[in-house]
């Protein structure tokens, strides 16, 4: 993601190189853009061995299916945020098991700018049945076969359920 107009005051940014990796500053008040990427924090839900996965209802990817999860919020723990969006998108609280790995980056072109995320995965377990909450989110859930994922939006989620896969035993 780049800026070509400084978000702070409005002038003009400058693109240029540190070390590697390209950035921008503002030529007035001195504020860099550095092209971090954006945490997220995901889900995997497992029952008599299938997945719970969502169908995105809004863009980047709509219509493709996700695991459940989300954008950490500034000064959120990735647990606290795993437990929010759990509560957003499922209607559940959770037990988290364990952490399954860090994934990434992933791609998220949005807004019209190319933005990558790292994926944080958990495996969870509800308690309650999850429903869709936000429909203008995701557009229905279902349980899949882990072996036979439907159209996936991202990469990184395919990894981390190989990645579950080799360690459980359902
Ligand atoms: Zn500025």
């Amino acid at each position: 993601m780049t800026f070509k107009f400084c978000p702070l005051c409005g002038s003009p940014m400058t693109p240029f190189m540190e070390d590697e990796f390209p950035r921008e500053k503002c030529g007035k008040c001195g504020w860099i853009h550095y092209h971090n990427p954006r945490p997220t924090v995901s889900a995997i839900i497992s029952r008599d061995e299938k997945i719970l996965l969502c169908r995105r209802a809004a863009g980047p990817f709509a219509g493709k299916w996700d695991l459940p999860g989300g954008f950490m919020e500034e000064g959120e723990s990735a647990e606290a945020g795993m437990r929010r969006e759990m509560r957003e998108e499922l209607k559940v609280e959770i037990e988290i098991e364990k952490l399954i790995g860090v994934f990434g980056p992933s791609y998220y072109p949005f807004g019209g700018q190319d933005n990558y995320n790292i994926d944080i995965y958990y495996l969870v377990i509800p308690v309650g049945e999850p429903v869709a909450v936000d429909k203008s989110d995701v557009a229905e859930i279902g349980w899949f076969d882990p072996n036979n994922l439907p159209d996936m939006a991202f990469p990184s989620n395919v990894e981390a359920i190989k990645s579950w896969l080799k360690t459980s035993i359902i």
